[in-house]
């Protein structure tokens, strides 16, 4: 029988940093267990983003996120499920905040958000990331990754406010506010835009919200952005092993790649998961995403 923990913890980036150094001493076998955080994941300073260079550090590192993570292992097959409600904050008619906002029903807007989680869901489990990790109660075992997403006003992990700006609107400032801009701001809040044409409530495109969703769990856009200096993004993996990434397709990069495909979009869902089981009383030798 499994025992589920309620445990609420958290593990520093120093924690992490001495996974790969430890000594595995336990054999592979039976290991049954159920891990689970739901709150806020702090950043680990493993994934640094670019100057609009490509090249050096511009200071910004990967930025905390609210989830639920429940890592399971059955015998010897596990699973690490990552789970989110988005509570939905109708905006559309808020002109004073969004000026070129065209007001959508709270029905209206509740249908066209029924098309939002599993546009997310096909772009983050289309792959099905894995983790192989090895710590030393339970030696090397394999975990799916599977992500759930939600709209739910019940214990929301993201409140995002709903704008209808045609396009990006004709107010088209840097930061966003006023214009059809859609972003996360850290660890729990947001804006998307349903003007959108890459936005999936409207039967076309949809890779707008599998990218805020990358956010969502911690990750930085690979893409150029002059105004705001950033052109890429520095991952460390728990080997320790690195990877530079510059300007991109990619679902992160410039989106035109609709589904997570690259092996370091779930960067932060290993650390996650190797922190849930330090907390537990595992030391992880070992992490590696497949
Ligand atoms: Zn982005």
């Amino acid at each position: 029988m499994c025992n589920p923990s309620l445990t609420n913890y958290f593990a520093r980036p120093e924690d992490i940093t001495r996974v790969p150094s430890r000594p595995t001493t336990a054999t592979s076998g039976c290991c049954t267990y159920t891990y689970r955080r739901a709150g806020t994941f702090r950043s680990t300073g493993k994934i640094r983003q670019l100057r609009a260079d490509g090249v050096t550090p511009n200071g910004q590192n990967d930025i905390p996120w609210t989830g639920t993570v429940v890592i399971n292992s059955d015998c010897d097959k596990g699973t690490v499920t990552v789970s989110h409600n988005i509570k939905a904050v109708n905006k559309t008619a808020d002109t004073t905040s969004y000026p070129d906002t065209v007001a959508v029903s709270d029905a209206d807007l509740t249908a066209m958000l029924e098309k939002v989680p599993p546009a997310i869901e096909r772009a983050w489990n289309s792959r099905r990331y894995k983790l192989k990790i090895t710590d030393n109660r339970c030696g090397e075992r394999l975990f799916d990754v599977i992500f759930v997403v939600r709209m739910s006003d019940s214990s929301p992990h993201y409140a995002i406010n709903f704008v209808n700006v045609p396009g990006m609107g004709t107010s088209n400032d840097v930061a966003g506010i006023t214009s059809g801009r859609s972003y996360i701001l850290p660890p729990d809040r947001g804006k998307f835009n349903l003007g959108d044409s890459r936005s999936a409530t409207d039967d076309g495109d949809e890779c707008l919200e599998p990218h805020e969703f990358g956010h969502m769990i911690g990750l930085k856009d690979e893409y150029l952005d002059i105004p705001h200096d950033r052109g890429g993004v520095k991952y460390e993996f728990p080997d320790k092993t690195t990877e530079t990434v510059a300007v991109n397709g990619e679902l992160m990069g410039s989106m035109s790649n609709k589904k997570a495909e690259p092996i370091r979009y779930c960067v932060t869902i290993a650390y996650a998961a190797i922190a849930l089981l330090e907390a537990n009383g595992h030391a992880v030798t070992d992490c590696v995403i497949l």
